[in-house]
């Protein structure tokens, strides 16, 4: 018996029967049933602790144990009942007793423990600040859980909620031992290395914390995540005398939300990892070839063409076929690399341990092979070929982004180099990258900043020698890299999505330009021809811009060319068919740019879509030399004149090109022979020339 001085409320027959040690404490009182509630007088001075035997003798006596035990506050009170009235003593707890026991059915040590803890618990609750009172009694009835503990770390409480969460039956006291063990499992499923982190510890403390995330362990149970909010107690005079937790259970909302983690770290079509993973396990694979000191290698293949695949057969198929990509990645790269889906049709593999650099290739090679064969996607045989970026540990970068992002640059080189192959990364692809990273950024604000302009070539009838229309070229006045051509910069405004707005204020541009060159200089024939983007062919747009511009200048429509190409993609889609009629019907012309080079198909050329021809002018160029090129010139000639169609010959540099084309028929020629194109205040003062007679053009002719 710890020798605390002890006071029993009860009957001397219950005494005597279960509390037989006590009897022999000289400062131990027994209360005759008749005398239950009333105090010794001088009891104040002695007593730490009262047992009060939770009987029928208390409803007997016309009080109820609530009453009762107000009575006795103070000190603290145990309740002692019998098991089969447990009950009794949950209800003298809930009343305010620091404890209960059942007489019957505890060892001596239990006993011991029970009432040194309930004198503890009392002092303590006699020494809190009344703020710290209100505050206990209310987390005692909240559905969170609250443990407190003192300043040494005996569990003084646990409320209700508590005692569920953790599968602690009412009557267990833990031990002092207790707050070394519970919660003393880290979020990360390892134990606290430092007990001082340990939840009761941070508490009693007197640290304040929140939303500590720990496990608890229960034997032959699974675990529970607690979220854990803990603070000190401090007595009236401000002096830290314990610590105060409160938690919930978080092992739902934990596993819910390892799921979404999971869910958000694997690709959903492919089922391949996402960037996010692929980067988190590309980065632990750099440390792994650190320490052994061996190469690694990031694969980037892209697919080539993969748009049209989606375009034509169907987002399904597209769907179905980077499936299948997926499967095949997987089944065709050793065990121990992994790869993942970079997005779109982009795909990343990581390569370890491959010996020497030659194999990062041949693992490529053998890739882009296994990649390239047939994809039977239903009733369809789809054909997809890679274009491989390999980018290696350390020499082309020394994080998991910088080496991805190498890959990639090279994915893009392999793809400019005609695709279906694999290219290494170099530091110059670097340069042209950030170049590349660099105007895309500023083409974003050309339009805004007035960047763009266009400049003007001439285009003369090959019979009469005059100049009839002008085609419009755009340029971009860059900041820092001053005059650039379109090759410079049309890819990116085409991958971009910024062609529509570009091309907008091109149709606008050229169409208010040629209104004011024909009111200006009265050649109200004078044409202007357009080139346009495949891509814009698919917007809508495209035909309420080109009629605004229309409506807004008064142009004729017969005077405006709208220069388009890749043939096979007006051939076969119907949107860009759609557009077109709209197009016809405001009588704009519609030219075939870049004839004789790109595919055409001669359906699209007999569909009535078509005024004119281009012919490029690389047939042109070799013309002089080049049976074969003259041939097809010859024969495009004649098939356009079979069809009704004009025939204009583009990159006209020579006299002798310029001879071969007039004897052909050609009708129209532009090229540097002719004039270079220019900005609109030259093509003013050529314009001025041609009507007064004085020509500034040079038309080859002697
Ligand atoms: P294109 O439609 O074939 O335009 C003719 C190109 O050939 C122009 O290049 C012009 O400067 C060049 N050229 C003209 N005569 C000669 C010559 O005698 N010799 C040589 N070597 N070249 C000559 P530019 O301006 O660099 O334009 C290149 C291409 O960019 C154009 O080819 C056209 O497809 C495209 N483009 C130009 N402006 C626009 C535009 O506003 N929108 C769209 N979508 N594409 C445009
Ligand atoms: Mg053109």
């Amino acid at each position: 018996m710890s020798g605390h001085s002890i006071l029993y409320l009860g009957r001397g027959e219950f005494a005597a029967e279960y509390l037989g040690e006590l009897e022999t404490l000289p400062c131990c009182t027994y209360l005759t049933r008749s005398t239950a509630l009333e105090l010794p007088e001088d009891a104040s001075y002695i007593v730490d602790l009262v047992l009060l035997e939770a009987g029928p003798m208390i409803a007997q006596s016309g009080h109820s144990l609530a009453e009762l035990i107000a009575q006795l506050a103070p000190y603290p009170v145990i309740a002692l009942t019998q098991k089969e009235h447990e009950h009794r003593g949950i209800a003298a707890v809930r009343a305010g007793a620091q404890g209960y026991i059942c007489v019957d059915d505890i060892t001596v040590e239990a006993q011991d423990y029970a009432f040194d803890h309930a004198v503890k618990r009392g002092r303590m609750q006699s020494r809190l600040s009344s703020t710290d009172v209100t505050v206990l009694s209310i987390l005692n009835n909240i559905n969170d859980g609250v443990i407190v503990v003192d300043n040494a770390g005996h569990v003084l409480d646990i409320n209700p909620a508590a005692r569920t969460m953790l599968g602690i039956s009412p009557r267990m006291l833990p031990d002092p031992t207790w707050e070394q063990t519970f919660c003393c499992i880290d979020e990360n499923g390892d134990s606290y290395r430092n007990s001082a982190d340990l939840p009761l510890m941070r508490a009693r403390s007197g640290e304040k914390f929140a939303d500590q995330i720990a496990i608890c362990r229960i034997p032959e149970q699974p675990d529970i995540a607690l979220s854990i909010n803990g603070q000190g107690l401090y007595d009236g005079n401000g002096a830290l005398i314990g610590g105060v937790i409160t938690f919930r259970d978080v092992t739902e909302s934990r596993r819910r939300i390892t799921e979404l983690e999971k869910l958000a770290q694997f690709d959903q079509l492919t089922g391949l990892a996402n960037r996010i993973l692929f980067a988190e396990q590309f980065t632990r694979a750099i440390g792994r070839s650190q320490r052994k000191a061996a190469p690694l290698a990031a694969l980037f293949i892209g697919l080539d063409r993969f748009k049209s695949v989606n375009d034509t057969l169907g987002h399904d198929t597209g769907d179905a076929l980077l499936c299948q990509i997926a499967d095949r990645l997987k089944g065709n790269i050793r065990v121990g690399d992994f790869c993942g889906r970079w997005g779109g049709d982009e795909f990343v593999v990581c390569l370890e341990d491959f010996g020497e650099a030659a194999n990062a290739a041949a693992a490529a090679q053998k890739l882009l092979l296994v990649l390239s064969e047939k994809y039977q996607i239903g009733s369809s045989e789809v054909y997809a070929t890679p274009s491989i970026g390999i980018a290696m540990y350390p020499g082309s970068g020394a994080t998991a982004e910088k080496l991805i992002k190498a890959a990639d640059i090279a994915m893009l080189e392999a793809k400019k180099r005609g695709g279906g192959r694999f290219q290494y990364y170099s530091g110059a692809l670097n340069t042209k990258l950030e170049q590349r990273e660099e105007l895309e950024a500023g083409l974003r604000h050309a339009l805004v900043r007035s960047e763009f302009i266009l400049h003007y070539q001439p285009r003369i009838d090959l019979a009469s020698g005059r100049l009839i229309g002008l085609e419009a070229l755009l340029r971009w006045q860059h900041p820092r890299f001053g005059l650039l051509p379109p090759a410079r910069f049309l890819p990116i405004l085409e991958s971009s999505g910024l062609i529509h707005s570009a091309g907008e204020w091109v149709i606008e541009t050229a169409c208010r330009q040629l209104a004011a060159w024909q009111r200006r200089f009265e050649l109200p024939d004078l044409s202007i021809a357009i080139n346009l983007s495949p891509q814009q062919l698919m917007h809508d747009r495209l035909v309420d811009v080109v009629s605004t511009a229309l409506a807004d200048t008064g142009l004729d429509p017969g005077c405006i060319e709208l220069e388009i190409c890749d043939g096979e993609m007006v051939q076969k889609r119907e949107t860009e068919h759609k557009t077109l009629r709209a197009l016809r019907k405001l009588g704009v012309r519609l030219s075939l740019d870049h004839f004789g080079t790109r595919d055409v198909s001669f359906e699209s050329i007999d569909s009535g879509f078509i005024d004119s021809f281009v012919l490029d002018q690389a047939l042109i160029a070799d013309v002089e030399n080049n049976n074969s090129h003259q041939r097809i010139v010859r024969a495009a000639i004649a098939m356009a004149q079979g069809l009704d169609i004009e025939v204009t010959a583009e990159g006209v540099e020579t006299v002798h090109q310029l001879e071969f084309l007039k004897s052909c028929n050609c009708n129209l020629a532009q090229g540097f022979l002719i004039s270079r194109p220019m900005q609109p205040e030259k093509i003013s003062a050529i314009l001025r020339s041609e009507i007064a007679g004085t020509s500034l053009l040079a038309r080859g002719m002697p």
